[in-house]
């Protein structure tokens, strides 16, 4: 990693003068395949599109520098990259995930690995001494999400990840919600940490894809498996989440600013049973949010009284929308996506607060929480 701080390496993301062109921007390399030299060699590293692209190694290297990892390998999806996590695991092994985790790995797990001889079992992470309970003499791998999906629990990283070591387990961290401007893990000792760029990295919900960031051994073992099993993103997808990143240091302040704002106003509504964000001084995670994190993120979820489903209907700037991340608000109704045996309360709405002036956001929520509907002319 450069000595440069983060706003300045995100700002200048993969930007290197082009050698033919001294165009600023670098171009988009679309070409599936690259030519030998006349004795046969390869000699720019680039052969066939499956194994390399020069728009995916720019991507690749900047999302290691920002994430002050060795590595990084990116995937076609976010899910992508966290199944060649769990898949590159030894027969036998035995992972714990959170109790909330995501919902897209749950199933991924229960349905596919779990048959297939991987032993999973759930823990309430953000609680001192569970991880320890949950703990097998074959666990190999402890995954954490901070903060959660979508109950925004947070989980002390430093402490997990020392319980882990001792007992010879890895650590690898989903760092889509905090995104490394607010929250750098491998710097508290995670040896992996996977994102869904989808989402924040991007940032501008036209992009899906994935990555996976640590030391050059465990990268490097994923991207073999990854050139066999033939999952990789396009020179394009690449091309736009770099683009994405060049301001990520900046939107995310603002996130954040309009979480707060929102936060604050909900709190303080009759009919609010509960505001889940890290960023409230109730919260039980805050000490340890405040700790490894820079700031509280973008995300939030709240419990009402009275139908939810119907409040999410009344909203006019919230879009009604899976997802996070992007330029715009989004509001979900999380149990009704998960599906049965979700663990998510029926009255919770998660929002994910985008870069709208966060009083015209307050506003809406204000308006749609109105114990009468408005009515619409
Ligand atoms: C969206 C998401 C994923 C899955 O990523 P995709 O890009 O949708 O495959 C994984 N983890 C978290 C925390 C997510 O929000």
């Amino acid at each position: 990693m450069s000595d440069r701080r983060f706003a300045t390496r995100a700002a200048q993301a993969g930007l290197r003068a082009d050698l033919g062109t001294g165009a600023v921007v670098p171009p988009i390399h679309p070409s599936t395949t690259f030519e030998r030299d006349p004795d046969g060699d390869y000699p720019r590293g680039y052969v066939y599109g499956r194994q390399g692209n020069p728009n995916r190694d720019a991507l690749e290297e900047t999302l290691a520098d920002l994430e002050g990892g060795a590595a990084a390998v990116a995937f076609a999806s976010g899910l992508a990259a966290c199944a060649a996590v769990l898949r590159a695991l030894p027969p036998g092994a035995h992972v714990v995930l959170p109790q909330d985790v995501y919902h897209g790995l749950r199933a991924l797990v229960a349905r596919r690995l779990a048959p297939a001889g991987l032993q999973a079992s759930a823990a309430d992470l953000t609680r001192a001494g569970a991880l320890e309970a949950a703990l097998r003499p074959n666990t190999r791998l402890v995954w954490v999400e901070t903060p959660s999906n979508p109950l925004l629990g947070i989980t002390d990283l430093e402490r997990t990840c020392a319980v882990a070591h001792a007992a010879g387990a890895r650590i690898c961290v989903d760092n889509t919600w905090a995104t490394p401007a607010l929250q750098r893990p491998l710097e508290h000792g995670a040896d992996l940490v996977v994102h869904s760029t989808t989402k924040y990295l991007n940032g501008h919900g036209d992009v899906t894809g994935g990555v996976v960031v640590g030391s050059k051994p465990l990268v490097e073992a994923l991207r073999a498996e990854q050139v066999l099993g033939g999952a990789v993103p396009s020179p394009f997808d690449c091309w736009l989440t770099l683009r994405g990143l060049r301001t990520l240091a900046v939107r995310m302040r603002a996130h954040c600013e309009g979480a707060e704002a929102v936060a604050d106003f909900l709190a303080a509504h009759p009919r609010v049973k509960a505001v889940l964000f890290p960023g409230r001084p109730d919260h039980p995670g805050h000490a340890v949010a405040a700790r490894q994190m820079s700031a509280f993120g973008g995300m939030l979820s709240v419990r009402l009284r009275g139908d939810a489903m119907a409040v999410a209907g009344r909203l006019r700037i919230f879009r009604r929308a899976t997802s996070l991340g992007g330029t715009e608000s989004l509001v979900e109704h999380r149990a009704s996506i998960e599906g049965p045996g979700t663990q998510t309360p029926d009255d919770l709405l998660r929002l994910s607060i985008g870069l709208e002036a966060p009083a015209d956001l307050v506003a809406d929520l204000d308006a749609a929480l109105a114990t009468r509907a408005r009515v619409h002319p």
